[in-house]
């Protein structure tokens, strides 16, 4: 077994990332297993070395061990152009150009009806797709690129849309007690999820492209994260499917809240690690917050 704890630098670690970070180390020491350490900096404008000092310190200070090196997303853009030309010379990909609005605005349109919600936000209306947008020469570098997620299910699939095509396997649960085999199919994802940003604009990946590769780079067998992930894991399969990567066993766990029932912000410093051991707080007092 092997899990991993995977950050951004962009504030103090609280209480929600205590619970993470020591359920997933618990879990790969209970099956002699390994636990690893990514930390998630690709929002260069937002990340701080002086939080991924802070991260070390706590994640030492909780008795967490991690093997090395660390992988750092920030070091890792080759291994994501590489992947981004690929998909631009298989056409599974397309530069978009709308902002945040004239997506909002067009899901809104009146022919459109009210806007979807998938895993990744408003469901893209598709106003930008092209089918073969490397007809229009090389990738662009600094563009914003989508995945044409009818293609990439298409391509991965047998065409049987509607059929249970797609699955991951659940071992913790879903917002809604999701256990066991998730199946979804191609019609979910190209519905339900759409295409989804694979690259923003100046930044060269994205999340959901940065996450799938490099849990396959550090060969990680069980993803241990919070529940408020669990939807975006079928991007992830998918895009395990169309890059032919292993897709690991799911552990989504359920969210530390603060006492209105709101989950922890990285904002609120109230619940940062840090502040709980200037408060004199040990180790166990923050396992016994997180009820571990
Ligand atoms: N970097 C993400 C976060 O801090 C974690 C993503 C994941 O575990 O897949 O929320």
């Amino acid at each position: 077994m092997r899990t991993r704890f995977a950050p951004s630098p962009t504030g103090p670690l609280h209480l929600g990332h205590a619970y993470s970070a020591l359920l997933a180390h618990d879990m790969a020491m209970e099956h002699g297993g390994e636990f690893l350490l990514r930390i998630e900096d690709i929002d260069q404008s937002r990340c701080r070395p002086e939080w991924e000092e802070q991260i070390y310190d706590d994640l030492r200070w909780l008795g967490i061990h991690w093997e090395t090196p660390v992988l750092r997303q920030s070091d890792r853009g080759a291994a994501y152009d590489v992947t981004l030309d690929e998909l631009w010379e298989r056409d599974r990909i397309y530069p978009c150009h709308c902002s945040r609005r004239d997506v909002a605005e067009a899901a809104s349109a009146p022919q459109e009806g009210a806007p979807l919600f998938g895993p990744d936000g408003v469901v893209y209306p598709g106003t930008c797709r092209i089918t073969h947008a490397s007809t229009l020469g090389s990738r662009p570098k600094s563009s914003t690129l989508r995945l044409n997620m009818k293609l990439a299910a298409a391509w991965t699939g047998d065409s049987h849309v509607g059929s249970d095509l797609y699955y991951f396997c659940e071992e913790g649960h879903g917002p809604n007690g999701e256990n066991g085999w998730i199946n979804f199919t191609a019609e979910d994802l190209i519905e339900g999820v759409g295409d989804i940003v694979i690259a923003r604009q100046n930044m060269g990946t994205s999340y959901h492209l940065s996450v799938v590769l490099d849990d396959a780079a550090q060969g990680i067998t069980h993803v241990i994260r919070g529940e408020d992930l669990f939807e975006a894991t079928k991007i992830h399969v998918i895009l395990q499917r169309l890059l032919g990567l292993p897709t690991p066993a799911y552990h989504h766990h359920r969210l530390i809240r603060d006492d209105t029932g709101k989950r922890l912000a990285k904002r609120d410093d109230a619940r940062a690690i840090a502040k709980y051991r200037a408060d004199g707080a040990t180790p166990e007092d923050i396992r016994r917050l997180v009820g571990l």
